[in-house]
């Protein structure tokens, strides 16, 4: 896999007036709205190192009993809170088995490896975005003095946009299990994953130990992600998180757009499926043009152009203002609160335009 899917983040934008602008490049790019914004101005704050902020243990208590579990922690983002959950779990020596481009593995700096002196065993995902039981119980090292010591299952659940079937979880959790380990959810996108399989939040938190959830992508938060997890392993976490400078101090202006992305903003996705399904029909339409075939899952679009060059493609589409994902292989158009059904339109236009463009100087 040569190519990122933060490569474009380097390429230049156009200019055009923010309202012009369709960015599809990630559901990170949301901005909080006006409600978000009012609840943030009037949150109750205190110093959170202390433990004394209201709003962050109101949002910590209330990511715990949404996902069933003892305990959470509110961290600034979910690489930090990957990395104190794999350093919470494992020691110096030990391994976390996880997928060859899962987030944890490709994305993240191999921050437990150098932090933690923690090794990552990476296993190819299947073509459902989840991981073989056999190859995690083949991963998994007998205890003998060469090998470092498997400690950790780490999943994730959206991969790429899709939403891994439950019973696909469940294999693989009871794999990890079975041979002794612990078991982590990166659940960056987890509301996607719920919406789409159509399960309550805790049946897919109940399989794990720790699961990460994003407030900051499409649930609209400027910052911030939970883990929630037992009581013991989010006080470790809690120290980690400390260690490396990640403690925050009135942050509840911040665990203020968390609580309004969790309580008012999970119903919204379905909408963001929806049309990510309305793009991805019309694409499949157009994309004849260029012979590319358009993938749908959850809030994600997937088109891979079969000519070698799509710069052409990509600059008609950046010249009608869309902003688009995805690295040299396919194109990602991702779609999150700030894509209404009027900039949906402007999108599916900008592609039809060059579909047209493209068949009459044919
Ligand atoms: C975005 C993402 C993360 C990390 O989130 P940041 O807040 O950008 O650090 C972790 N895992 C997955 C699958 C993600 O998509």
């Amino acid at each position: 896999m040569s190519s990122s899917q933060y490569a474009p983040r380097l390429a230049p934008v156009n200019t055009a007036s923010e309202a012009d602008v369709v960015d599809l490049r990630s559901d990170t790019v949301t901005k909080p709205d006006a409600a978000m914004r009012a609840a943030m101005a009037s949150a109750e704050v205190g110093d959170d190192v202390y433990g004394d902020d209201p709003t962050v243990n109101r949002l910590e208590a209330a990511a715990a009993a949404k996902f069933d579990k003892e305990a959470a922690l509110f961290v600034s983002s979910g690489t930090q809170s990957n990395l104190v959950a794999m350093l919470a779990h494992c020691g110096r020596g030990e391994e976390v088995i996880t997928g060859f481009g899962y987030h944890t593995f490709t994305y993240e700096a191999a921050g437990a490896s150098v932090l933690g002196g923690i090794a990552l065993h990476p296993i190819p995902p299947e073509a459902d975005g989840g991981l073989d039981p056999d190859k995690i119980r083949t991963a998994v090292k007998p205890d003998d003095s060469h090998h470092p010591i498997s400690r950790l299952l780490s999943l994730e659940n959206t991969h790429y946009g899709k939403a891994i079937p439950l019973e696909r979880i469940q294999a693989a959790v009871t794999a990890g299990r079975e041979a002794g380990l612990m078991v982590h959810l990166d659940g960056a996108r987890f509301f996607n994953a719920v919406t789409a399989l159509k399960i309550e939040p805790a049946a897919l938190a109940e399989l794990f130990d720790t699961v990460s959830i994003c407030l900051s992508k499409g649930l609209g938060s400027p910052a911030g992600s939970v883990l929630v997890g037992p009581a013991d392993a989010i006080a470790r976490a809690r120290r980690w998180r400390k260690m490396l400078g990640g403690g925050l101090r009135q942050a509840g202006v911040l665990a203020a757009a968390g609580l309004q992305a969790l309580e008012q903003n999970v119903a919204g996705l379905a909408e963001d499926h929806r049309r990510a399904e309305i793009l991805a029909t019309a694409l499949r339409e157009y994309g004849q043009a260029w012979d590319a075939p358009v993938a749908q899952a959850t809030n994600m679009v997937f088109i891979t152009p079969k000519t070698a060059d799509h710069a052409p493609l990509r600059a008609h589409l950046n010249g009608r203002g869309l902003r688009l994902g995805g690295g040299e292989g396919s194109i990602r158009l991702v779609l999150h609160r700030d894509i209404n059904d009027a900039k949906l339109d402007r999108a599916i236009d900008a592609f039809a335009s060059f579909y047209k463009r493209n068949t009459l100087s044919a």
